[in-house]
C-alpha cells in the first residue's frame, strides 16, 4: 500500500493526501476498479510509447506518430509546448495545421529544471532537418515560461526561423491546459513575434 500511494504522488498535480485517498479507494472499493486500472497500466505498457520526434503518447506500432507524418499538415511550422498533454488541447481548438514539439518541462530554477532538461537539442536538429520556418511557443504566460521562451530564441539566433509566441488572451499565469478550444485557436492566430 505505502508504495502504491507513493508511486500515485509522483503523477502530476497528485499530492500524498489524494494519493492515499486514492489507494483507499482501489483497496475499499469494487473490484473492477482494480481490475480496469491494471488492465489499462498493464496495456499501455505493452502497446503505447511516447513519439520519437513530438512527444506525444503513440502506439509502438506507429512510431511517428501521426501528427508527426499524417498529410495535410504543414511541417514549415512547429508549435512547441511544455507537455505532450497540452497537444490533444491544442488539436481540438482546431486553429493549428502544423507538426509539435514537446519540451518535457520548462526552465524552471527553483524546481531544480534547467535548459539540460529539455528537448532541445531535437528541436535544433529538427528545424535543420524538417524545413522549420516558424516556431510558435505555446508556453504558459508566467516567469517560467517566459524564461523558457527567452532562452529558446537566444538559443536560435542566427537561424533562418520565425519564432512567435501565443497571442495574449491567456489567462496571465495559465498554461495551454486552462484555456478553452476558442481562445486557443485566436491565441494562435494572434501570435507575435518574440
Ligand atoms: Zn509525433
Amino acid at each position: 500500500l505505502d508504495k502504491l500511494i507513493a508511486a500515485l504522488a509522483r503523477l502530476p498535480g497528485v499530492g500524498r493526501r489524494s494519493a492515499e485517498r486514492m489507494a483507499m479507494k482501489l483497496v475499499a472499493g469494487p473490484g473492477d476498479l482494480r481490475d480496469d486500472l491494471s488492465a489499462a497500466l498493464q496495456a499501455v505498457k505493452e502497446q503505447v510509447t511516447a513519439c520519437q520526434r513530438c512527444g506525444c503518447a503513440t502506439a509502438r506500432t506507429q512510431n511517428p506518430c501521426r501528427l508527426c507524418v499524417g498529410p495535410g499538415r504543414d511541417d514549415a511550422v512547429l508549435c512547441v509546448v511544455e507537455d505532450p498533454s497540452d497537444i490533444p488541447l491544442i488539436e481540438r481548438s482546431g486553429g493549428f495545421t502544423g507538426r509539435y514539439h514537446a519540451l518535457m518541462g520548462r526552465i524552471a530554477p527553483m524546481k531544480g529544471e534547467g535548459p539540460a532538461d529539455l528537448r532541445l537539442a531535437a528541436l535544433r536538429s529538427r528545424i535543420e532537418q524538417e524545413g522549420v520556418r516558424e516556431i510558435i511557443l505555446a508556453l504558459a504566460t508566467d516567469v517560467e515560461g517566459d524564461a523558457t521562451a527567452a532562452y529558446i530564441c537566444e538559443t536560435l539566433k542566427g537561424r533562418e526561423v520565425k519564432i512567435t509566441r501565443l497571442a495574449s488572451g491567456l489567462p496571465s499565469g495559465s498554461a495551454v491546459r486552462y484555456s478553452d478550444p476558442i481562445t486557443l485557436a485566436r491565441a494562435l492566430k494572434g501570435r507575435q513575434e518574440a
